[in-house]
């Protein structure tokens, strides 16, 4: 990290901004995601499907903030909605109950199938936290299974087997649990079961050998944002989470709102026990939300939800229930831009628009792959999807292991110079403004960058 070789001689300024960010920052970045070689790029602003950097150099964007910008950068919907409410409260936030929380709980009780009623937190990361305590607070059980390659946030419960080493991840059937930070206590390494995803047969075996021990089962309905849960795998796991008293936490951190306004499990028409939200309900604001079954989230009520309308919570005779606090839950700013985002979304025909220009850029990436005669595929669903250097199935983390990556790595860095920008590895994700000609530029970028790295 920090060191001084240039993306190309466009990106100088990036780079000696990093450089000074490197000073007071650790690494120059505060997620270390956002670190790639030999220098990140420094933006400055955004426009509709554009970023601009420090150098003034445009780009299409295709990180879009790792999914959460459907709605492509500074949206007028959104400005509206965020200055009228400023206006309109004539404060940034209340720090008391205040009435969109419950138009927002609405909107998502109408939207998922799986939610009956809601809380909300401040990131994708703390509305998992909440739903696996909510788990092992409901069933009093003390372990958590999660799936191998399926990311929920940082924490110590779930930052075990998301990228793990294959020297220490065991055999295939039956994962080992890997943490991918130092610093987290073999406690939770010892709580946490790793499931092979879409293997269902695997799966079972192993839920049913902790059944007894299991408060919740958490996963991406779609790995990554990109690949799929298959059907039957889904609709399995949902039954036998179901007979053994084990909860089942869909995290559409990612998903909502990208694969259909209800999420994935609208598409897969599976009804979780509890939802992580995050990402697109903020409207581009940091939010989370939790969602769920009414008896399984009223655990979270202040006095462990017994008695609060008569006794009220200051009732000499409390009960412990589940502690979820936080100075800027249900921010009043942040709700409004994330209704004005839904609301956009809601417009007839949007979300088609956008699934349909999804696929034209895929289809059309695959077609120039092709003819410069490489083993390439998109993987997939609704808004979001992956560019794979392989043409073998990619149906978990370790079907990744087929893919090309340093041919990826190589054509990634030539689209930054042609101004088509995600992360390097990184996948793409589509808003709503992204136009026909973006998607021609990109493709066009792409036919380039293979003829440069070819070369
Ligand atoms: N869950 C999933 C599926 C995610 O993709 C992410 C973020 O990328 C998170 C949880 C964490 O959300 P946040 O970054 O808002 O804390």
């Amino acid at each position: 990290a920090c060191h001084t070789s240039l993306i190309s001689e466009k990106t100088e300024t990036s780079a000696k901004l990093y450089e000074k960010a490197c000073e007071v920052i650790p690494g120059g970045v505060t997620a270390n995601i956002k670190y790639f070689d030999p220098h990140p790029l420094i933006m400055e602003k955004g426009k509709g499907s554009k970023l601009y950097d420090a150098d003034g150099n445009e780009y299409i964007d295709y990180l879009l903030c790792y999914g959460a910008l459907i709605l492509g950068h500074g949206h007028p919907e959104v400005f509206h909605a965020v200055e009228k409410q400023l206006r309109d409260a004539g404060t940034t936030i209340f720090g008391t109950p205040h009435q969109l929380e419950m138009t927002m709980a609405h909107k998502l009780i109408d939207l998922y199938p799986g939610i009956d009623m809601v809380r909300y937190t401040n990131s994708g990361l703390e509305a998992t936290l909440l739903a696996v305590r909510t788990a092992m607070a409901y069933t009093g059980k003390p372990k958590l299974a999660k799936f191998e390659g399926h990311y929920h946030g940082g924490y110590d419960q779930v930052l075990l087997s998301v990228n793990p080493d294959m020297d220490q991840a065991g055999d295939a059937n039956l994962p080992n649990t890997v943490p991918e930070s130092k610093g987290i206590p073999d406690y939770y390494v010892e709580n946490t079961i790793i499931l092979p995803f879409n293997d269902l047969d695997a799966t079972e075996q192993i839920l049913r050998a902790h059944a007894h021990e299991l408060a919740g089962v958490i996963l991406e309905p779609i790995q990554g944002g990109f690949i799929p849960a298959d059907r039957e795998f889904m609709k399995g796991l949902r039954k036998i989470t179901e007979e053994l008293g084990i909860i089942l936490i869909f995290d559409e951190v990612k998903t909502g709102f990208r694969l259909s306004l209800g999420g994935a499990q609208k598409v897969y028409d599976i009804k979780p026990d509890l939802t992580a939200l995050g990402k697109v309900l903020g409207g581009g604001f940091p939010v989370g939300a939790i969602g769920g079954k009414k008896e399984i989230m009223m655990i979270s009520a202040p006095n462990g939800g017994k008695d609060i309308l008569t006794a009220g919570a200051d009732n000499t005779d409390q009960e412990l229930g589940l502690y979820h606090s936080g100075t800027y839950n249900g921010h009043p700013t942040i709700l409004a831009a994330g209704l004005a985002t839904i609301e956009r979304l809601e417009q007839p025909g949007t979300m088609e628009q956008l699934f349909s220009s999804t696929k034209t850029l895929r289809n059309q990436l695959e077609e120039v792959y092709h003819t410069h005669g490489i083993d390439m595929q998109t993987v997939g669903m609704g808004s979001i999807f992956n560019i794979i250097m392989t043409k073998e199935p990619i149906k978990n983390y370790r079907d990744m292991g087929h893919a090309d990556m340093k041919l990826r790595k190589a054509i990634d860095y030539e689209l930054l110079k042609l101004g088509i920008y995600t992360k390097p590895l990184n996948r793409y994700s589509m808003s709503i403004v992204h136009s026909e000609e973006d998607i021609s530029r990109t493709v066009e970028a792409h036919d380039q960058a293979l003829k440069l790295v070819r070369r």
